[in-house]
């Protein structure tokens, strides 16, 4: 039987190519993406839970199985007069099958000339099968040898593992903030846990009518289903400009203080939290914006990024008010009054004292009080942010590397430098320009241009003490003489 769905009417539909395997990997995804689907439509009465599947009762009654192998195509005859809304539900469904399966949905629309890639009958003996759960597999017979099992196709089944198999986190729905990144498994402190290219970039642009223009544009020359993902992003700003509304809640800036910003499908869903648990970093190289855990983040732990560090609870909710029309409830904000004093004026003082320790003259004259105003920030980074300072570490230790080899000390500075590294890899990855920058100068501090400014302090890059323990060591480094 060959005959597909165009010969009984307009279908629209989505396609899992190749069709999901039994491993576990899947069948926590599968689940995970039915919960999302069932929170959704919790509160409409269209959509109905029975005992295997989920049936959607517009068009013709499209359904959702509970077990995800034997899922191969949704569709519904999008013409005539019972359609009853059925191509919303199904756009969207599939835009939600597509944040857990990535490009295995595949989105077709009979009205655009895309089809289906199964056939009718294998279509049909799927649906018959989501009314009856399977039975559990038999076991092998003892007289069969045992085939080796690997844990990988224990998770992943016996499909190929790709990057996509691999992903760490769940699209979930996120009381208060609407859908947000889950971590799916323990992740570890600086791995990297996604890597997109943006939908589109744009410029800083002045006014709101030029804005929605140019959003305007780069939207019409996405491909439909890019076009679909950037439209199935949140909007902080309804009304007269939807579409830049969307870029504007959305966009982040391509590296710290760039006048150009980015939308990417899934990276957007990360919300903000202003003791974040992971970091974004635009990497030039590749064109991509990298989320790196900055510290080890548990299963079932939302995965949050901060869009602004180190001011006070009034400039933050200003700042998030203006920029995304949304208030912070994180731990930090949601702090009693006394705490949030407390809080405040640390951030003050590590400000105050950074803007200390960049003051180039006071660096050549007196690195001594320099150096002890970059330990005095690490203590106050500690205290403010506990394990989650990611990035001002790495700028505290460039600092007091830069004070050192400022006075051609290239002991202290190669190990300055590789601390630096050490926090810059787990914020950006080893691979970042910046990070590769700084481990260059971890190799060879005299390749900065401050080296030999002032020789007082100087020392060779084999003077790094042996035999210290910890304490004495810190002491030698730190000191300022
Ligand atoms: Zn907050």
């Amino acid at each position: 039987m060959t005959s597909t769905l165009a010969d009984m009417g307009i279908y629209a539909g989505f396609d899992m190519v190749p069709r999901l395997s039994k491993g576990l990997l899947y069948i926590h995804k599968w689940e995970s993406f039915i919960k999302m689907i069932k929170e959704i439509y919790q509160n409409d009465d269209l959509v109905e839970v029975k005992p295997n599947y989920i049936v959607f009762k517009a068009g013709e009654h499209p359904m959702l199985p509970f077990e995800g192998h034997k899922f191969l195509q949704f569709n519904s005859k999008v013409s005539g007069s019972h359609a009853n809304g059925v191509e919303v539900y199904t756009r969207t469904i599939a835009e939600g099958a597509k944040l857990q399966f990535g490009s295995r949905i595949r989105y077709w629309d009979e009205t655009l000339d895309q089809f289906g890639v199964y056939n009718w009958q294998e279509v049909n003996d799927s649906f018959k099968s989501y009314e009856q759960p399977d039975k559990p597999d038999k076991p092998d017979k003892p007289d069969k040898p045992e085939s080796p099992t690997s844990i990988a196709q224990l998770v992943f089944g016996t499909d190929p593992i790709s990057e996509l198999d691999l992903q760490l986190f769940d699209v979930q729905p996120v009381p208060g903030t609407g859908r947000g990144l889950v971590a799916r498994f323990n992740i570890a402190t600086g791995k990297r846990i996604l890597s997109e290219k943006p939908l589109f970039t744009i410029p800083g642009i002045q006014s709101m009518e030029l804005y929605e223009s140019t959003v305007t544009t780069k939207l019409k020359a996405l491909s439909k289903p890019e076009q679909r993902e950037f439209l199935f992003l949140h909007n902080n700003f309804p009304g007269k400009h939807p579409f830049s509304g969307i870029f504007k809640t959305n966009a982040l800036p391509c590296g710290p203080g760039s006048a150009i910003s980015g939308v990417y499908p899934t990276l957007c869903l990360i919300n903000h939290s202003c003791l974040a648990n992971a970091h974004f970093s635009w990497n030039s190289d590749t064109n991509c914006e990298n989320i790196h855990a900055i510290r080890a983040i548990k299963a079932g732990e939302e995965i949050t990024i901060c869009y602004m560090k180190g001011h006070s609870l009034d400039s933050r909710r200003a700042y998030f008010r203006e920029s995304f029309s949304f208030s912070c409830d994180c731990g930090l904000c949601s702090l009693p009054p006394p705490d949030i004093q407390i809080s405040d004026a640390r951030r003050l003082q590590i400000r105050l004292l950074h803007d200390a320790v960049d003051d180039q003259c006071r660096m050549i004259n007196k690195p001594a009080d320099c150096l002890a105003d970059c330990q005095r920030i690490l203590q106050l980074l500690k205290e403010e942010y506990q394990d989650t300072a990611g990035t001002s570490i790495a700028i505290l230790y460039y600092d007091a590397f830069l004070i050192n080899i400022t006075q051609s000390d290239q002991a202290r500075a190669s190990v300055f430098a590789e601390r630096a590294y050490g926090s810059r890899a787990i914020c950006d990855g080893a691979d970042s320009p910046e990070s590769r920058r700084i481990k260059g100068l971890m190799e060879d501090p005299t390749n900065h241009m401050n080296f030999g400014i002032s020789k007082k302090w100087e020392t060779a890059k084999g003077q790094v003490p042996m035999g210290l323990d910890t304490v004495e060591f810190e002491k030698w480094l730190w000191e300022g003489r």
